[in-house]
This record gives structure tokens, C-alpha cells and sequence, in this order.
């Protein structure tokens, strides 16, 4: 595959760590599946190159543009350039869509549960986001884990989907609030809290958990304890 171009359209950020980076590509792909990434490549003016993963966020219906949700490393070498150097009218180098795996295509009565802990929310908002487009009916759940209020992206987005869809549901936890005004879970998700959402949907759903590695291996961890087959689970590491 390609090097592509992206321009970049739009450049906003959701949380004090996070931006939203709209392009629109020079070569539009033929098609993205909800969950699939791009790789972004910066080349230094000596000619020295960084190249890393980045998912789509957008629904993948259209193919023009594309969303990345990306938060800010510290000292890191890709997503700081990103964050502090790129601007709107810029261009710069990704390809893809790529992974076959880490997918959602949409199918009546699928059955999914959605562990995001931070940014790796990202491939599951294209995914959630077709769902609603597509007025499908399979049941999602979402366990979202973030730091504070303030570090939950597309918080009212997210909110709209549980009124306007039935069959989308979401459970927020915040690990590092200390508000009263937050009244939901606090502190990690608990083996408990897992478990009665385990119990709430059918024992064949499908098991997605995208974040920080520790996150991952977290939540993978107890839900195997709990009985859930390896089959079932998808798992997507940001590093
Ligand atoms: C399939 C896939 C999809 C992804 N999607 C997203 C997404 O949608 N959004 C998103 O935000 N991220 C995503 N990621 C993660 C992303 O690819 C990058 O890993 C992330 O942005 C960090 O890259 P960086 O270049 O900024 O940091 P890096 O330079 O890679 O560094 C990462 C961290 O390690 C530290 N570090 C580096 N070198 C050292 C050292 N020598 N000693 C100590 N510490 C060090 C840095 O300070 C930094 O905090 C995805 C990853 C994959 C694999």
C-alpha cells in the first residue's frame, strides 16, 4: 500500500490532553471498516522519520475524511509534533485504512462489550458511530474508563446515543476524581462491576478492550477469570 496525503481540515481539542485532527485525503480509500487505522509518518527536515498507529474515529461511512483522536504523549516523539506543531491547511503523509482484526462490520443482533480505558475509545467511537448511523440493532455496552470529568471524550455525544438508542448502553468510571458533582463509578472498574455487566447481556458477546497496555492486560485478565472464552475477546494496545 501507498503513502497517502491527508490535509489537514480541522483541529480541536476534547479534553486537556486529547485533540480531534479532521483530513481529508488526496486518494480516497475504497473503503474503512469501523476499527480500522492509519499509520502517520513525520519526516524531519535532516530526513529522519517517525511513523506510528493511529485509529479512526469517524464513522467510516465516508471515505473522504477521516478523525483521529489523539492524546498527548509526554516527551512523545510522534503525537507532541502533532499536538503542538500541526495546524489546519497543513499535509501530511498516512496510510491505510489497515487491520483486519480489531473490526466491527455491522451485523443484526451481534452482542458486543466495549472496555475503553482513555483514548482507546477512539475505534470504538467509529464503531458505535456507524451503529447509530446505520439505526442497527445490535446490543453495545460500553465500559469507559477515564481520569477526571473533564478526560471523557464525547461525553455529551456518548449520553445522546443512550437516549436516542435502547440498544447502546455505557458505564463511566473516573479514576482520579475527587468532585462531588461526579455520581458515577469511581476508581478502576471492579471484578463486581465487571462481572454484573457480564451478566447483563448474552454469554457469546464479543469482548473489545483498546487502551493503555496495563488496561488491557487488566480487564483481559479478569474477564477470563470470570469465565469468558479467549475466542471472544479482541484486544487493541496503545502502548
Ligand atoms: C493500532 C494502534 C492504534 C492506535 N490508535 C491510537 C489513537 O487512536 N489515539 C492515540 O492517542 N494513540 C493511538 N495509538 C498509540 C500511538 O500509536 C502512539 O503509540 C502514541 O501516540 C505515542 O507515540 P509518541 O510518538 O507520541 O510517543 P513515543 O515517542 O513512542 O513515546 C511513548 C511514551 O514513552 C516515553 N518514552 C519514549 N522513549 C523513552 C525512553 N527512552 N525512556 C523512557 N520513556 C520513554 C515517552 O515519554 C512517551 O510518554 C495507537 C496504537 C496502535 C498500535
Amino acid at each position: 500500500m501507498n503513502w497517502n496525503i491527508g490535509n489537514i481540515e480541522s483541529i480541536f481539542s476534547i479534553s486537556p490532553r486529547v485533540k480531534v485532527f479532521k483530513l481529508k485525503l488526496k486518494n480516497n480509500p475504497k473503503k474503512i471498516i469501523a476499527g480500522q487505522y492509519f499509520d502517520i509518518r513525520l519526516t524531519a527536515e535532516n530526513g529522519f522519520q517517525a511513523q506510528r498507529s493511529y485509529s479512526i474515529s469517524s464513522s467510516p461511512k465516508n471515505l473522504k475524511f477521516i478523525e483521529f483522536t489523539i492524546s498527548k504523549s509526554p516527551n512523545g516523539e510522534v503525537s507532541e509534533y502533532l499536538h503542538n506543531n500541526l495546524q489546519i491547511g497543513d499535509k501530511i503523509e498516512v496510510k491505510g485504512p489497515l487491520g483486519n482484526y480489531f473490526n466491527w462490520i455491522p451485523t443484526n443482533n451481534d452482542q458486543i462489550i466495549f472496555f475503553a480505558g482513555g483514548t482507546g475509545i477512539s475505534p470504538f467511537m467509529s464503531m458505535i458511530r456507524h451503529k447509530i448511523e446505520t439505526q442497527n440493532n445490535s446490543k453495545f455496552k460500553l465500559m469507559f474508563s477515564s481520569r477526571t470529568i473533564k478526560d471523557i471524550l464525547f461525553f455529551d455525544e456518548l449520553n445522546k446515543y443512550t437516549i436516542l438508542d435502547p440498544s447502546f448502553d455505557m458505564k463511566i468510571t473516573l479514576t482520579r476524581e475527587k468532585s462531588s458533582l461526579w455520581k458515577g463509578l469511581t476508581g478502576r472498574f471492579s471484578i463486581n462491576e465487571i462481572e454484573k455487566s457480564l451478566h447483563n447481556i448474552d454469554k457469546n458477546s464479543v469482548n473489545y478492550i483498546c487502551g493503555p497496555t496495563n488496561f488491557v492486560e487488566k480487564i483481559s485478565s479478569i474477564i477470563l477469570d470470570l469465565g469468558v472464552n479467549y475466542d471472544l475477546i479482541k484486544t487493541e494496545r496503545f502502548g
